[in-house]
């Protein structure tokens, strides 16, 4: 009954115009304000004015204040005093409650001085906007009396005036006769006097049809018992005789009504008395996000339902109370308490600085749950501070997609297999190295490397055993791999490994170290039994593009597979390389032979002390008939010529000389034995035979007879210390200062 103004009469609509207007004149209205002046147009007679007087005593000026405003609800709010107040003594009431009652009822519209005038005098359907603004009055007409007002009991009237008796719309707990009698009372006789008094937006009512919608809307609205009782007493005429509310015509009183009133030294909340504007209003009402309003001492002003919602807490709990973190439970992002001094909202009040943070609060749920806050303070016209605003929107939602994102990022980088970057993610990486380090002038390296007859593998131990042999291997390449460092699956049983501010010989030796622990490694998924895999390695050079680099680690790639697999190849040289544009290095280039490149590098141990290495070698030298070049105190340059090797299939084949380099150092093991270390490797004489198949064949074959004079075997590097220092046998063995024959020629 009371939703709509516009339609149905009710307690919250706004009052109606004089009496002077009703179509059908009530004769009990008529009889009941018979004893009091008639109302002019815009003011009341003497014993109205006494009757405001002796009620209010000194908050009389509220009601002339609503009569300024608006005089329709002055003059309905008299009205229903009146006829509240005689009602009252029919129905034999106390005189304390008669009197609670009157001061209540006229000044139960006392909030409609909050409303636009341009709402009040709106003949028309109310806007969504316009009606919030006066749902609104109600709260504001307790506002203004709570800050004057000392009698609770008619604060609680008032409030209870706009609740149904059903419950359906309900104050606190209250319903049923559980509301207070005088409310009950109240809600009939506003309702009753909206009703049969002209409004701006709808003409009276007759007396029998307002009966009727009281009667209709018992039980559910109003008080049933009550509603009878008010519809026996309104038809029946005004007892003059009676002793009524005789008070109002006897002398003031003041200090009897004074009692009720007195200086609130708190103040009003300022933001629900100030005018907003509606779509303001309907802003912060609605907006989904929790918004807080504070003043400058971090008092609660504002709490909307965003922030009612989030935090479970409600609005009337919180409004009027001071801001502390732990009303939220807030903390950071890491779960840790704010100190008074650094809680977020009191800095950005005193540091004037908004502030947008992610942290934490205790939810309706209680559980705690990230939120983004945005933390503004709030200036006036001239520049002085008011107060803080903070806006907190749920990030639960966020964290989870920037998770998804993550987890989604991931999977586009990621081989689902080994856990490793996958290829497309190595191409980005690629192209940036390359560029930042050609800017740069750094050197950069690419090691390329791939499992060797990894088909037979999976032939041999299952597609299963397999998989597991690529994940180790990927862990492997991990392990060995500094941090800066990118291992990538390049593609099948193919990994690359990309190497920042680090060069040829650095790669060479970390590919050394892998390969060297794989092919000593038995490997579990394919039952005990050694897998090997071949690299290539290179240096960023001048010149070069993300592909150019790559097509040459490839390069070298195949060439250890051609060399036999289980190798590093390593070939470009840099940039050690002289740039292009210098014209010496570009003569030099063109005139003196470049430095062989090595076919093959290799390190070997031997479990004979060196002396003993040392005379194998000799053995070495004098069965493939090789030329000694040049002897130190811990190294020695041999080239083999050629025919001692079985390769020659056709005899026009040239064979390819070769140059051995090896070099010795002397490991001691545990249990004082003494092993040594021998690093080979293999060059062609001249570096234009280097891409020859022979070539690349005759070095394999000269490793491995190597490995067999020595009775050498791989050298992984695990519990072995090198010296460095030869005993004297070594140069009375070879001579250290003979002369090479190279460096002779
Ligand atoms: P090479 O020494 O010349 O590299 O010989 P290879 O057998 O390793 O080379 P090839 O390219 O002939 O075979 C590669 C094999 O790797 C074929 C393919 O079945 C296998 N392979 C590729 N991807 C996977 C994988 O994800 N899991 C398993 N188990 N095998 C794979
Ligand atoms: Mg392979
Ligand atoms: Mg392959």
């Amino acid at each position: 009954m009371a939703t709509d103004p516009h339609s149905t009469p009710g307690p919250s609509e706004p009052s109606g115009t004089s009496r002077d207007s009703v179509e059908d004149p009530i004769h009990t209205i008529s009889n009941l304000i018979a004893w009091a002046d008639e109302p002019e147009d815009d003011q009341f007679g003497d014993s109205d004015n006494q009757l405001i007087q002796v009620s209010l005593g000194v908050a009389s000026g509220l009601f002339y204040s609503l009569q300024a405003k608006h005089f329709p609800t002055a003059a309905h709010s008299l009205r229903v005093a009146k006829m509240c107040s005689w009602w009252a003594v029919a129905l034999d009431l106390e005189p304390l409650q008669r009197d609670q009652l009157e001061v209540a009822a006229l000044l139960h519209d006392i909030g409609k001085i909050g409303v636009p005038d341009f709402v009040l005098a709106n003949p028309g359907k109310l806007s969504a906007d316009e009606q919030q603004l006066i749902d609104r009055s109600q709260e504001i007409g307790l506002e203004i009396l709570s800050t004057c007002c000392d009698g609770e009991e008619i604060l609680e009237l008032i409030r209870c005036n706009y609740a149904w008796y059903d419950g359906s719309k309900k104050h606190g707990n209250l319903s049923g006769t559980s509301l207070p009698v005088e409310a009950r009372m109240l809600a009939i006789v506003d309702a009753y006097d909206s009703m049969t008094v002209d409004q701006i937006f709808r003409r009276a009512r007759s007396n029998e049809r307002a009966m009727a919608e009281l009667l209709s809307f018992a039980g559910t609205q109003f008080d049933p018992q009550l509603v009878r009782h008010f519809c026996e007493f309104i038809t029946e005429p005004f007892p003059r005789e009676t002793e009524s509310p005789r008070k109002w015509l006897k002398v003031l009183s003041p200090d009897e009504a004074n009692r009720r009133w007195r200086a609130n030294m708190n103040g009003a909340i300022p933001s629900k008395l100030r005018s907003h504007a509606p779509f303001q209003e309907s802003l912060f009402r609605n907006i989904n996000d929790a918004v807080v309003f504070l003043d400058l001492n971090l008092q609660i002003l504002g709490w909307n339902q965003g922030a009612e919602r989030l935090t479970g807490l409600p609005r009337d709990a919180v409004e009027g109370h001071p801001w502390t973190s732990e009303l939220l439970g807030l903390t950071d992002q890491r779960g840790r308490k704010f100190q008074p001094e650094s809680d977020p909202v009191r800095v950005a009040l005193t540091s004037n600085v908004q502030a947008m943070r992610r942290l934490s609060i205790r939810n309706a749920a209680g559980n705690f749950v990230s939120v983004v806050a945005h933390i503004i303070p709030v200036k006036g016209e001239s520049g002085e501070g008011m107060g803080v605003t903070v806006q907190m929107h749920d990030a639960t939602s966020v964290e989870s997609m920037e998770e998804q994102i993550q987890s989604l990022h991931y999977k586009a980088t990621r081989d689902p297999l080994t856990g490793l970057c996958n290829r497309a993610e190595m191409d980005r990486a690629l192209v940036e190295m390359v560029q930042r380090h050609t800017t740069a002038g750094k050197p950069c390296c690419v090691i390329i490397c791939d499992i060797d007859f990894f088909k037979k593998i999976n032939d041999t131990y299952g597609h299963q055993a397999g998989d597991e042999a690529l994940i180790g291997f990927a862990k492997l390449l991990e392990q060995y791999a500094t941090t800066n460092d990118m291992c990538a699956r390049y593609g099948g049983e193919e990994f690359v490994i990309l190497c920042p501010n680090c060069d040829n010989e650095k790669a060479a030796a970390l590919a050394e170290r892998i390969r060297g622990e794989l092919a000593s490694k038995p490997q579990t998924a394919l039952g005990g039994k050694n897998m090997t895999a071949s690299f290539g390695v290179t240096e960023l050079q001048r010149g070069d593009t993300s592909n150019s680099i790559l097509n040459r680690a490839d390069r070298a790639l195949l060439q250890s597979k051609e060399m036999g697999r289980n190798i590093v190849t390593q070939i470009g040289s840099g940039m050690k390389e002289a740039p292009i544009g210098d014209r010496r290095s570009w003569l030099r280039r063109l005139f003196i032979a470049a430095e062989p490149e090595v076919l093959l590098k290799r390190a070997m141990k031997t479990n004979v002390p060196l002396n003993l290495a040392a005379e194998k070698i000799r053995g070495f030298v004098a069965d493939h008939r090789a030329e000694v070049l040049k002897v130190t105190e811990e190294s020695i340059k041999v080239m083999v010529d050629g025919d001692t090797l079985p390769l020659q299939r056709r005899a026009a084949d040239r064979a390819v000389p070769l140059i051995i380099d090896l070099h010795f150092s002397q490991i001691k093991v545990d249990n004082g034995s003494q092993h040594t270390k021998v690093e080979i490797s293999i060059a062609p004489r001249r570096n234009r035979d280097r891409r020859k198949r022979d070539a690349i064949e005759r070095a394999r074959h000269l490793l491995l007879s190597l490995q067999s004079y020595m009775v050498a075997y791989e050298f992984v590097d695990t519990t072995v210390a090198a010296v460095d220092e030869h005993p004297s046998w070594w140069s009375r063995l070879w001579g250290s200062s003979r002369k090479s024959k190279a460096e002779s020629r």
